[in-house]
């Protein structure tokens, strides 16, 4: 009901529409098609003309005198000539007129109009504006269905999934990069569609669904439309939302249109993107309303999947990234019961998504995308494609006419941790705290075994609400995560605000996400990984959606309790770890604070050059606010 005025107020205008044509039918036409020519007169002429013998015959109503009169005076018992004049006079309140009507010898009381055909008085007082009202309605109704998205009233129940077919969409599997186990489940339905018989003499039957799972902007509705275009088949696309928005009762006959559509253009695929938004789990309590409509949607697309023949070849393909919060009658056999992950890219496929969409903008000759790959850890191809874009537009910001290396790491960094804001001015105070802050974060670091080396430390805020931050780079990627490697990365969290502990003895607002995160691992160690020694290996807690990083806990209050103490003293005991590292290494510290002070941003190599030199620099301590506790 996107654009369009409300209903209500249209019927209205419809009514008043219709109002307006049966009055002016009324008062205008039919007075003119039944009295063709009558003429007024005034009453004296009529007086005149009565004695004179020219008034034939009379009709008394209750408003009007009509009567004929011809020119030839009255003679008795003559036959009435047909071309006889009728006039009409009145109002009538002469009560003698009776008596001067006898008086003269007219005939009255008879009509003096002959009634029009009764057939023609039914079609014009009575069919022709039923008629109009009609047509009008049918008229009406269908442009406001018009405007409400290319349909008729006769259509309401049908589907509006888009048809794309193989060179609408242009998109093929060249254009997906590092996706190559889900690309080779998906070209396996591709040839089943290309060459049903070399499986159906086999007696192999294809699976009738395939669910796409996975994390946002991976590329699953990328994956489904290169499909269309691998194969040479109709391709039929539809939104999970797109059933649920429309009026009540339409998403189940959405459904079955799309299915009826989908069977006569067989071979094809369907595909429902955000599956999730019909496929919720069934509570089965069919209270709350508004539930019902989804899950009458949601029973129709199980029953269609299980009435149609798969070797007919219908491909259903669906993607969804909250696979868990699924109706388990969706991925029974005979539906969905075939699952493609679509997971994040690994450092191979980073440089290869980073390729495909390079390959759209302008660049210099020493690009070097596998430093751009290795630094985006756990950036999905839609971060990646964001990455060169930002790059592009940094470099036409910039007034040049390539892309390079250097708009890259800035736009990494842009989209990794929001835009550098150089308008966001800190005061001399603030700016040294943060550079002690994420200097903390860097040398706890560094001190540290078994951590990954320092990338980049800088203190120009972000749009993202950072004022500094602290890049850590692995060297290689990361399967398997140790208890020691856990707990480093917990006090290099915390080393910020232990910096900001041992050097100005405060604490500041700006430690917040560090301890959100440290809290975070601490947590995650004690209830999922079976780290702390008091639970063991007990899940107190299991991750209720493995994409999008929520938890569920299932334990007793006391546990609970147990656990939110134990976290405590875990992140407390990194915090007091990270405090005393810093001050073992105290000079390192002003050092690097003062370096980062003043060049805002310093490489990682700097930072190791300035780590391993002896020192010799003054002490920033005595200019420094909040001191003095
Ligand atoms: P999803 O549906 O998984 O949330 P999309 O398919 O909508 O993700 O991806 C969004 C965009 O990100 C795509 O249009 C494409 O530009 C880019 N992208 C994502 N994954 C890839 C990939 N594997 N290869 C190339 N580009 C990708
Ligand atoms: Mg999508
Ligand atoms: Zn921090």
């Amino acid at each position: 009901m996107k654009e369009v005025k409300t209903p209500r107020t249209r019927i209205a205008v419809y009514y008043g529409i219709v109002l307006v044509v049966m009055l002016l039918i009324n008062w205008v036409l039919l007075p003119r098609l039944t009295m063709a020519n009558v003429t007024d007169v005034a009453y004296s002429d009529f007086l005149t003309m009565l004695n004179d013998n020219k008034v034939r015959t009379v009709e008394l109503t209750s408003n009007a005198l009509m009567y004929t009169a011809s020119d030839q005076p009255r003679v008795a018992g003559e036959a009435q000539p047909d071309d006889l004049a009728i006039y009409r006079t009145g109002p009538l309140s002469d009560p003698a007129i009776v008596e001067r009507l006898e008086d003269a010898g007219v005939t009255f009381g008879t009509p003096v109009i002959k009634e029009a055909s009764p057939l023609m008085n039914l079609l014009i007082g009575w069919l022709l504006p039923v008629a109009l009202f009609v047509v009008l309605g049918q008229w009406l109704s269908r442009r406001m269905m018009q405007r409400m998205g290319g349909m008729n009233a006769m259509q309401l129940g049908k589907s509006n999934a888009k048809i794309y077919i193989e060179s609408k969409t242009g998109i093929t599997f060249a254009d997906v990069a590092g996706q190559d186990e889900a690309k080779e489940a998906l070209n396996e339905i591709v040839d089943f569609l290309e060459h049903p018989d070399k499986y159906t003499k086999i007696g192999a039957v294809m699976p009738k669904g395939a669910l796409l799972v996975g994390p946002p902007g991976t590329g699953k509705t990328l994956l489904a439309k290169a499909v269309a275009g691998e194969a040479s088949v109709p391709f039929f696309s539809i939104s999970g939302s797109e059933f649920v928005e429309m009026f009540v009762g339409m998403g189940a006959a959405k459904v079955r249109d799309l299915f009826k559509q989908a069977e006569e253009k067989a071979p094809c695929i369907v595909f429902i993107d955000e599956i999730d938004t019909i496929g919720k789990r069934r509570d089965g309590t069919g209270i709350g309303g508004g539930n019902d409509e989804r899950e009458q949607t949601l029973n129709q697309l199980l029953s269609e999947m299980d009435g149609f023949d798969g070797r007919k070849g219908v491909v259903i393909l669906a993607a969804t990234n909250r696979p868990e919060i699924l109706d388990p009658a969706l991925l029974r056999p005979g539906r969905f019961d075939r699952r493609i992950p679509v997971e994040l890219p690994d450092m191979k496929g980073r440089i290869e998504i980073l390729k495909v969409h390079i390959r759209k903008v302008k660049t210099a000759p020493n690009i070097d995308l596998a430093s751009v790959a290795r630094v985006a850890v756990g950036a999905s191809g839609a971060d990646l494609a964001n990455i060169i874009n930002e790059a592009a537009l940094r470099a036409v910001r910039e007034g040049r006419q390539v892309v390079e290396q250097s708009d890259l790491e800035e736009s990494v960094e842009t989209v990794i941790a929001g835009q550098e804001k150089k308008s966001r001015i800190l005061s001399e105070g603030e700016k040294k705290i943060v550079a002690y802050h994420e200097v903390g974060h860097a040398l706890v670091a560094a001190k540290q075994t078994n951590s990954a080396p320092v990338h980049k430390i800088t203190i120009i805020p972000r749009t993202g609400g950072a004022l500094g931050f602290t890049m850590q780079v692995e060297e290689d990627e990361r399967f398997l995560v140790s208890k020691v490697e856990l707990e480093n990365k917990i006090a290099t969290l915390t080393g910020g605000r232990a910096a900001e502990d041992v050097v100005f003895n405060t604490a500041t607002t700006g430690a917040s996400n560090d301890i959100e995160q440290a809290t975070r691992i601490a947590r995650a160690m004690i209830t999922r990984f079976g780290m702390a020694e008091d639970f063991g290996l007990v899940a107190m807690e299991t991750e209720s959606s493995q994409y999008l990083g929520s938890v569920i806990g299932n334990c007793s209050s006391e546990t609970s309790a147990r656990i939110d103490q134990l976290t405590i003293d875990l992140v407390r005991e990194q915090f007091e770890r990270a405090k005393q590292l810093l001050r073992d290494n105290m000079d390192k510290l002003h050092e690097l604070a003062q370096y980062l002070f003043e060049r805002e941003t310093i490489t990682g190599e700097e930072f190791m050059s300035i780590l391993s030199r002896p020192i010799a620099l003054p002490d920033l301590r005595p200019a420094l606010p909040g001191e003095g506790a």
